[in-house]
């Protein structure tokens, strides 16, 4: 078997396991073998009950002297035994509701147990551990793959099992100057390693192998995009526009430094003739919506058209406003597609974009439909970037050919990290707030000052305000997400905001309902809305003052400064209330970061540096390649030496000198994804 053999040649994959593994990205040998555990249980042997620290997981060969009798009746049914280890150390296994194992567990018989000791006193006590009866389970390392599209870990170790990895001939992608400089293990050893440890300090360098491969190729790929994206010319004629001017002058205010500064480098890369990829970053607030109107503007008023891509229903539409409003009188037309528009209506759009009688086009994901066709696209730009995959911001570019390209994040991310998150991209920031923005005070609350909290809110809204009740995504569950919106809507409205409007907002709803609330919200028909965490990109209520955050702990930093931006948009003084339920001193010293910092780099850096760039990003933000095993945050040396790696290695091979190296193979492979 050869890695790039389809997956079809494995004992147990047939036609329909073929497709289900294609789901998950899954072609070849090579594709499955690249399937890595999501973490292992050490189920080798202990010697002892002293080995093994307190609370520490670990396999034990025990045998069982007798039962305990269990004193009173519970509501849970107990059993337990004395037990003895090899050396003759004894200790107490207990078992919860698994009553038959008094008649299994014989006397005088020694079973394998697995599972955490703990001490009560001097007690030694495994608590409900796994039994492991099979012989083949004994006294190994158990790799544990991550659970997808109905793939049981199970059937993954059986697939991946029957690749005859000890018969394959496999070349290694690395070069023999780096694996030997850097201590790396070979592919093949590597790749049956990380599937089948032996013990877990191999299991280390396997891991550590694929580590330093992952950032070498991603890094690599970066540095052969940017060289061949650089000064590629572009086909559109951009020229200076006094209109913009006038637009910049006809506004309520006028543009901030860091605003102008922005501005002046977008309109350098568009007149330039060269291609435009940039990205802007900018706090949360700190007026990125104004920069997106001018470029679109920009484009317009050089005969070509422009589209505008935001995450959510509810920031498109708002984008739309905006829009109308500041253009609404110059002859621009705007139109806007989402999912909610209907079929008849969307049939019009897409004709009339297509012909090019609509000049801007806003929207959702709606807009990367391979319905939707411009005449003459000649800028797209994506916002809040952080919340989409690569993959659609590419989607968009390639409705056009060599168009230029914008990206707009309140996300910023140290520069060591942007390469890798936004490979091919200039980066702009505007490091500046519109003037007389307030702090937004921030408080962390515990559960005794609640009585408070509401009091407060209440007294905010009897002064005309308007807030936000957030609540959080309780991961892969949705309907419990919904029930624990429900639950707190109901409480609001029954118990502490009796006397207000309350309104609802969650994933679930259909996309006109949710656009009717936020309507009534806007017009503050609504004075409160309770909501989960869709409201957390871009959504502008001037009059709202104070959000309270529902289990504030389990949000990462960056989301919670998001959410927090908001309020603090008009003229009141705002407040965010961060209900923190966990009592750990963690969560107690991040929400303090928080508390004590306004500025959306810092806090960033900061969750960063607690989370790891995987977390941080969340499983939809891949940067420029999926990373599977490497965190450039967590293991940051190895993304370091990495990186220096590749980029003597690119320095040494441009890539029409790469000729038939055996990495330039991976690297076509790459770039073509990148296209998908
Ligand atoms: P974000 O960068 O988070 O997308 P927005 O573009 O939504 O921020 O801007 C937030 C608010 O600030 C809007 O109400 C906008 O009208 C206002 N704003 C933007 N630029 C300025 C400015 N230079 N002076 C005053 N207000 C501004
Ligand atoms: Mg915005």
């Amino acid at each position: 078997m050869k890695l790039d053999d389809s997956i079809k040649q494995i004992k147990g994959i047939g036609e329909k396991r073929e497709k289900e593994l294609n789901g998950l990205d899954i072609y070849s040998v090579e594709d499955l073998l690249y399937y890595f555990p999501r973490k292992y249980e050490n189920r080798q042997l202990f010697p002892s009950f002293s080995s093994l620290k307190e609370g520490e997981k670990g396999a034990l060969a025990l045998k069982i002297l007798g039962i305990i009798p269990s004193r009173g009746k519970g509501a849970w049914q107990r059993v337990s035994f004395e037990a003895e280890d090899s050396r003759g150390l004894r200790g107490q296994i207990t078992f919860f509701n698994q009553n038959y194992l008094k008649n299994r567990l014989k006397s005088g018989n020694t079973y394998i147990f697995y599972g955490a000791l703990t001490y009560y006193g001097r007690l030694r006590t495994f608590t409900n551990p796994e039994i492991i009866w099979k012989k083949h389970e004994k006294n190994k390392i158990k790799a544990l793959y991550s659970q997808k599209k109905g793939f049981s870990s199970e059937v993954m170790t059986r697939l991946i099992g029957n690749i005859p990895l000890d018969s394959m001939e496999i070349q290694d992608n690395l070069p023999l100057v780096l694996r030997e400089n850097y201590g790396l293990m070979d592919r093949k050893s590597a790749l049956m390693t990380i599937h089948h440890p032996q013990s877990m300090d191999v299991l280390e360098n396997a891991k550590k192998r694929f580590i330093f491969e992952e950032f070498f190729y991603q890094q690599l790929g970066i540095f052969y995009l940017h060289s061949l994206d650089q000064n590629k010319t572009s086909p559109l004629r951009f020229y200076k526009k006094d209109e913009i001017l006038n637009f910049f002058k006809d506004l309520p205010y006028s543009l901030t430094t860091g605003q102008e500064l922005v501005w002046s480098e977008i309109e350098n890369d568009l007149i330039s003739g060269n291609v435009m990829n940039r990205l802007v970053q900018g706090d949360v607030g700190s007026g990125k919506t104004i920069i997106a109107i001018a470029a679109l503007y920009f484009t317009v008023l050089n005969n070509y058209q422009g589209a505008l891509m935001a995450p959510t229903e509810i920031l498109a539409r708002q984008h739309y406003e905006s829009f109308q409003e500041l253009l609404g009188n110059l002859p621009v037309t705007i139109a806007l597609l989402t999912g909610s528009v209907k079929e008849k209506e969307k049939e019009s759009i897409l004709q009339r974009v297509s012909n090019g009688d609509i000049d801007i086009l806003i929207g959702t994901h709606a807009l990367i439909e391979d319905s939707v066709m411009f005449k003459n696209l000649g800028l797209t730009i994506t916002d809040e970037q952080h919340r989409f995959g690569v993959r659609q911001r590419e989607r968009l570019r390639e409705k056009g050919k060599d168009i230029h390209t914008l990206v707009m994040t309140a996300t910023p991310i140290p520069r060591t990290l942007a390469l890798t998150y936004y490979g091919d991209l200039d980066v702009s920031i505007i490091d500046t707030l519109p003037p007389g923005r307030q702090k937004v005070e921030t408080i962390p609350i515990g559960e005794g000052q609640l009585p408070q909290a509401f009091e407060f809110i209440r007294s905010q809204l009897r002064a005309g305000r308007q807030g936000y009740f957030v609540c959080p995504l309780i991961e892969d569950n949705e309907t419990m997400d919904l029930d624990a919106v429900l639950d707190i809507y109901h409480e609001l409205k029954e118990k502490h905001l009796q006397d207000f409007t309350l309104g609802l907002l969650h994933g679930k709803m259909k996309n006109d309902e949710k656009d009717h609330v936020m309507d009534l919200f806007y017009s503050n028909k609504i004075q409160a809305l309770v909501s989960t965490t869709v409201i957390e990109v871009g959504v502008n209520v001037p009059n709202a003052n104070f959000i309270f955050v529902y289990n504030a702990e389990r949000f990462g930093l960056a989301q919670l400064h998001q959410l927090r931006g908001r309020v603090g948009r008009g003229k009141h003084k705002s407040t965010c209330i961060l209900y923190n339920t966990g009592v750990s001193e963690i969560s107690r010293a991040r929400l303090s970061i928080l508390q004590k910092s306004q500025d959306g780099f810092y806090i960033a850096e900061k969750d960063l540096e607690l989370r790891g760039a995987g977390d941080f990003f969340g499983t939809r933000q891949h940067g420029f390649m999926e990373l599977k095993i490497g965190d450039p945050i967590i293991h940051r040396e190895i993304f370091h030496l990495a990186q220096k790696e590749a980029r003597r290695f690119h320095r040494r091979f441009p890539w029409k000198d790469l000729g038939e190296n055996p990495l330039k193979q991976k690297l076509v492979k790459m770039f073509a994804s990148r296209k998908g």
